[in-house]
């Protein structure tokens, strides 16, 4: 028998696989570290699971408990995971910006889910970081797990996603380049990576209309920033304990447009089926490609699976809807309109 116990032992140890048209014009190979191979389908497993395990170990979370957490889907579905195998219950708040499809799959994976509106300052009450935060204090024998200040989200990726870089290229990789949004990937990888060899570069990737770029440069929170935009799982609107910007060379800004139409070429092109942050992912090294070296080993970490995205980017209306295509060259909008 070669079996996992759970389904929790199945996560990590995801491939690396090489880009062979996209980058085709590169001076160096880049490779994909394809994080959907986890089985919640994205690399925010590992974290959840870490989360989990760190609540257990301090007594914060008792058998029986609950796990509250806002999240944009990634993380709950690794957080459901975890709690159907470690028999935990779990409520999730989210926002009205998320794909309808990432909230039925938490449903279907057992939690409950609030939906709250986007477009609200954290601090106010019906934001989704204060709804999670009142049902934390309500809810007896509950934990707000809180994958932005929890350092056990850069830990799980410092233990798990770095070695396996590390380990995949034989020691020889130079760049790293991830899209950030909590911080727990770019640092907790970059990290170990740095510490390995001081001279590999980690560059993190952000969305426009997220504060992120603008803080690593000047250290300070510009919100003028600030505004909204349609890709899922980066940027943020404030920093998040989970950053060490020590071990960040470079951060690069990527429209929604630019990620979504590289998303699609992913696809296309190299028959991966990424999510939306995979697209700004690479989009953000195609941006940087005059700084590369024919010496140079690139890994791109793509966070999530296309499959959460149907109904978005991977839709042809959908796009055309923001701008991100045009009409004439969109076959199916054409013969929709006929
Ligand atoms: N891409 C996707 C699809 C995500 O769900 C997340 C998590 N927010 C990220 C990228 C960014 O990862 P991190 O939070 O570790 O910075």
């Amino acid at each position: 028998m070669d079996y996992r116990a759970n389904i929790l032992n199945a996560i990590g140890n995801t491939p690396l696989v090489k880009l062979n048209k996209i980058t085709a014009g590169l001076p160096c190979p880049v490779y994909a570290k394809v994080e959907f191979f986890n089985p919640g389908n994205s690399i925010k497993d590992r974290m959840a699971v870490k989360m989990v395990e760190e609540a257990e170990k301090s007594g914060a979370l008792k058998p029986g408990g609950t796990i509250i957490e806002g999240t944009s889907g990634n993380t709950g579905m690794g957080l459901a995971m975890a709690a159907i195998v470690k028999g935990y219950k779990c409520i999730f708040t989210t926002t009205d910006k998320q794909s309808q499809e990432k909230i039925d799959i938490l449903r279907a994976m057992g939690a409950e889910v609030i939906v709250c509106p986007t477009n609200v300052e954290p601090e106010d009450p019906r934001s989704y970081y204060s709804v999670a935060n009142r049902l934390a204090r309500e809810i007896p024998n509950s934990v707000y797990v809180n994958q932005y200040d929890n350092l056990a989200n850069r830990l799980a990726h410092y233990e798990q996603t770095g070695p396996e870089i590390w380990e995949q290229t034989g020691g020889a990789i130079t760049h790293l380049v991830v899209a950030s949004g909590t911080g727990g990937t770019i640092s907790g990888t970059g990290k170990f990576l740095k510490e390995k060899n001081p001279d590999i570069q980690n560059w993190a990737v952000d969305s426009y209309g997220s504060l992120l770029k603008k803080y690593f440069d000047t250290g300070k929170v510009d919100m003028s920033e600030v505004y909204p935009y349609i890709t899922e799982g980066i940027g943020e609107d404030f920093v998040p304990a989970n950053y060490d910007m020590s071990v960040i060379d470079h951060f690069e800004k990527v429209t929604d447009k630019d990620g979504a139409l590289m998303a699609r070429r992913i696809a296309k092109e190299e028959g991966i089926f990424v999510g939306y942050s995979a697209g700004s992912a690479l989009q953000g090294l195609m941006q940087l490609k005059d700084r590369l070296k024919p010496e140079d080993i690139v890994v791109v970490v793509f966070h999530d699976h296309g499959s959460r995205y149907v109904g978005k980017i991977y839709n042809d209306q959908w796009m055309v809807e923001r701008g991100f295509l045009h009409v004439h060259t969109v076959r199916d909008v054409i013969s929709t309109r006929r």
